[in-house]
């Protein structure tokens, strides 16, 4: 096992700058996720520590030791991808033990490592079959197996899991957990599925064109983004983000007024007149239950109701989508071609056409600024 440190790595393909001031140290035996938007470098990052593409500039250390010039195979680096490539003449044994065999490793210590990977990972039974005969959950997890016998320090990941389908990619990312879990091994695993990278992180690092966004463990990033891309992209539904301008005593939202609180205009340097980028979360909208009541909201746990009236907005239901455990409305705001999402219990049912009434959680509201997407708040 080893700890994985890129110090401001750099790779440029001809005029294209894929990645650069690439720098974070993942310590031994943890389990970060690259994530982002497609093209914001994540294979390239992943590549490099394997050794499939060459820094352009920078220095990638595995352990203690430099590895820019040391060629893949030497780096004891173990990379499983989403085409995940079994050789189809070989058994599922001779697969998962086809690294071992290349190192010339005894043929018992290869049986029985063979056994104990295929156990872990459910695959005892189908040992002698060949790729064809096996599902496609199954093939992938022949590839892990291949990985995991050669005992590597490093596991990289990309992608691992998008040529399964629903069912089977939840599964076999609880196993994936589960795995690493026994195992220790540091692994760097690559996606754009946020839900994977909240599950199965240790940290994240979010990726935009080519620059780290934020690091951080999933609650941290998802509760305190850097800024409106790492907001709205680590969450489902996203993040509302509602354009406003400031004036005096709060924020003209496409003609409603919403109030803020003397504390948090303290806190913030806004201009008059200025226009802004207002973030809340889905679960952080409550409806009144008539419009400019002060009265019960739907929600459990809906915020202190004193300022009710002054942090509401008046929306008009698009759509209703009942969830089973919840619901999840749209709504539009009147003149104005914002939807919000709201997230509500399951109970609650309005119809498309009818307004409401929204209470926003002040408590949980970002602001950004809309030309560079920095977080005011
Ligand atoms: P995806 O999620 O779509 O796989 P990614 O985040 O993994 O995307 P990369 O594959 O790392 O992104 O690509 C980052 C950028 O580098 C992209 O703009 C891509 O077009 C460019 N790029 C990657 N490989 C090459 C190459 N061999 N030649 C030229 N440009 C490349």
């Amino acid at each position: 096992m080893a700890n994985v440190r890129l110090e401001d790595i750099k790779r440029r393909f001809n005029n294209v700058t894929a990645i650069e001031d690439i720098t974070f140290e993942i310590p031994d035996g943890e389990f970060w996720v690259l994530v982002g938007p497609s093209g914001c470098g994540k294979s390239t990052i992943l590549r490099t520590i394997a050794g499939l593409e060459t820094a352009t500039s920078g220095k990638l250390f595995i352990g203690d030791r430099l590895v820019n010039n040391i060629p893949a195979r030497q780096r004891d680096v173990a990379m499983v991808f989403q085409n995940y490539a079994l050789y189809p003449h070989m058994s599922v044994a001779q697969n998962i033990g086809f690294g071992l065999q290349m190192r010339k490793v005894d043929r018992k210590i290869i049986q029985e490592r063979v056994m104990n990977v295929a156990r872990s990972l459910s695959l005892d039974h189908l040992l002698d079959r060949k790729p064809k005969q096996l599902s496609g959950g199954q093939q992938q997890r022949v590839a892990l197996g291949r990985a995991i016998a050669r005992e590597p320090q490093v596991f990289l990941l990309d992608e691992p899991l998008s040529n399964l389908d629903a069912q089977l990619r939840d599964d076999t990312r609880a196993e994936l957990k589960q795995l690493h879990q026994e195992l220790g091994i540091t692994t760097i695993y690559v996606t754009h599925d946020q839900v994977e990278a909240m599950t199965l992180a240790d940290k994240i690092v979010v990726l935009n064109r080519g620059r780290i966004q934020q690091i951080g463990d999933p609650q941290t990033i998802y509760a305190s983004p850097a800024n409106q891309m790492v907001a709205t992209f680590l969450g489902s539904p996203p993040m509302n983000i509602l354009p406003a301008i400031y004036h005096n005593n709060g924020f003209d939202v496409s003609g409603q007024l919403l109030t803020i609180p003397a504390v948090v205009k303290e806190k913030l340097q806004l201009r008059q007149e200025h226009s802004y980028d207002l973030g809340i979360r889905p679960e952080h909208i409550f409806i009144n239950e008539r419009p400019s009541g002060f009265t019960v909201a739907y929600n459990a746990g809906s915020p202190n109701r004193q300022e009710e009236n002054e942090s509401q907005l008046i929306v008009e239901v698009k759509v209703v989508e009942p969830l089973g455990r919840e619901t999840l409305i749209r709504a539009g705001l009147p003149g104005s071609a914002v939807v919000l999402n709201i997230q509500v219990g399951a109970d609650v049912r309005p119809r498309p056409g009818d307004r409401l009434s929204l209470q926003l959680d002040l408590n949980h509201l970002f602001v950004f600024d809309p030309k560079t997407g920095d977080r005011i708040l």
